[in-house]
């Protein structure tokens, strides 16, 4: 069933386009966000590969779609095993490229392994709906066709593993196509990829962000699965529209954390500043603005400031650091927007001063007295820049919590069972967690309300949104 393959040497790239492994129309550089050197020559799609992954895609639909689930399970299994078996050098590789310390890297490809076996154990059976009345009424899913997958450069194994698994389960083959600053990882399961499943079934192309409308836009992709900022999530719709594609979009947030008034200021302050500078600040859902009872809003500043000034943070490959450089020198320079903003709007009592020499480092920033209505805390920073503002009532809190256009996630933090679970009930995000941070089961679903996305990814209703539903209504 397998194409001919070429194997790339260690340390070379190429896109995978049916089954083959092929070099790019021309390349571009990918530089390491630590040192700001060269990792290594990225292989650049044009447009006529594009299309021809696309075509590739297609032709190998019928036959991927034929196959039994189980089969695909199998392959998808095999897949997982062979990723693990070079967990060490891709681990390596994303921490080249994207930043992050290596034991993140590490955890980041146990996560996408994780997540492709709990999706590969799922299931799409004929459910029956009704049956008697003169009507047996029966629903099957069936596979949609190509999906193309376009992902960011936060996290971007576990979030190519997120789509690749239920869309292949299902059925539907795949264009994948990573970030442009982090797109060697995405190359790497691609040349895995290459050899486990049929030709043409799953392929990989990259570009230099000038790819991903004709991508979206292109007729014979039946949905897109994307991963992204906002922004660009609505010209993904926008785009999607013209053939009346599926689309899931993940899309950014601005997390509200809510400290209750029975926490202890140094606990507090311990699980804010971990879930509002894991990664740098580069999660989707990271806390992105922390809500503290008034009477306890000093000494929590204190400890964050204390736990920010003690940070260790340096190139990835380092095993004393505990955070990476900012990802790319855009984001960078906005995130030193933000805190220039952060510093006329409010006060920043640790970090926030600019790293000099190379990579693109940024302290752990903490910002106290801030406006509500200053950048920092109405937009989304996707940085290690925390603001702390303070709050007299929890319906105060809760309130100023959900007045955001994104409703991506949140937190609570209490030691009252019942209070928390009553402040998290009022939230109006995809996700609260209470006493927890980022912990997503890969069999539960987990999407964004209002702008920060539509659909749901993981879990049964992840898989579903890969499929169409057929209803068969027979008179009995
Ligand atoms: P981005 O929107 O700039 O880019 C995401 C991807 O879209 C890249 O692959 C890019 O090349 C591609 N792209 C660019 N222009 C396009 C176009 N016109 N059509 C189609 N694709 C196009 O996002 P980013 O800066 O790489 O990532 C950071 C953002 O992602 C943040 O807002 C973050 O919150 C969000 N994010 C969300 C989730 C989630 O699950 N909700 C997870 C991770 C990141």
């Amino acid at each position: 069933m397998n194409a001919q393959l070429q194997s790339a040497p260690a340390g070379e790239f190429r896109l995978l386009i049916n089954g083959r492994l092929v070099d790019g129309a021309s390349t571009f550089d990918v530089i390491n966000p630590a040192t700001e050197e060269l990792v290594a020559r990225c292989p650049r799609a044009d447009l006529n590969q594009l299309n021809q992954a696309v075509a590739a895609a297609k032709a190998a639909f019928p036959a991927w779609s034929a196959t039994p689930i189980a089969q695909r399970r199998e392959k998808l299994l095999q897949f997982a095993g062979a990723l693990e078996a070079r967990l060490e050098d891709i681990a390596r590789l994303l921490t080249q490229e994207q930043g992050k310390p290596l034991a993140a890297a590490k955890g980041e490809l146990f996560g996408a392994i994780y997540i492709i076996r709990t999706i590969a154990a799922l299931d799409l059976p004929v459910k029956v709906l009704r049956e008697g009345d003169g009507a047996r009424i029966v629903r099957r899913h069936g596979p949609l066709g190509v999906i193309a997958a376009i992902t960011p450069w936060n996290f971007p194994v576990i979030l190519l593993a997120t789509k690749l698994a239920p869309a292949l389960l299902a059925g539907n083959t795949m264009v994948a196509k990573p970030a442009p600053t982090t797109p060697l990882t995405s190359l790497r399961l691609g040349e895995i990829a290459a050899k486990v499943f049929p030709a043409g079934v799953f392929n990989v192309v990259t570009d230099v962000n000038d790819l991903g409308s004709a991508l979206t836009a292109h007729p014979d992709v039946a949905k897109v699965a994307f991963t992204g900022s906002t922004a660009t999530g609505k010209k993904v719709m926008a785009s999607a529209a013209g053939t009346v594609k599926r689309v899931t979009l993940e899309l950014g947030g601005n997390d509200a954390a809510i400290v209750l008034d029975d926490m202890a200021p140094a606990d507090a302050a311990a699980k804010l500043f971990a879930g509002a500078m894991a990664n740098s600040g580069q999660v989707c859902m990271a806390i992105k603005r922390a809500y503290v009872p008034e009477s306890m809003y000093d000494a929590v500043c204190a400890e964050l400031a204390k736990l920010a000034d003690a940070a260790v943070v340096g190139d990835g490959l380092d095993e004393k650091t505990q955070f990476g450089p900012l990802q790319n020198a855009q984001q960078f320079r906005k995130v030193q927007e933000y805190i220039e903003d952060a510093r006329a709007h409010g006060r920043i009592i640790a970090g926030g001063t600019p790293h000099k020499g190379r990579g693109y480092f940024i302290r752990p920033t903490i910002v106290r007295d801030i406006a509500e209505s200053s950048r920092l805390v109405q937009e989304e920073q996707f940085g290690p820049v925390l603001p702390v503002l303070s709050y007299k009532t929890l319906d105060d809190a809760i309130a100023r919590a959900n007045a955001s256009e994104y409703g991506l996630a949140g937190t609570v933090w209490s030691n009252d069972p019942e209070r928390a679970m009553d402040v998290a009930m009022k939230l109006d995000t995809g996700t609260v967690w209470i006493n927890k941070h980022l912990d997503l089961p890969a069999d539960v679903p987990f999407g964004g309300a209002r702008q920060s996305g539509l659909g749901a990814e993981m879990g049964q209703d992840g898989l579903e949104e890969y499929t169409q539903a057929h209803i068969v209504n027979q008179a009995i």
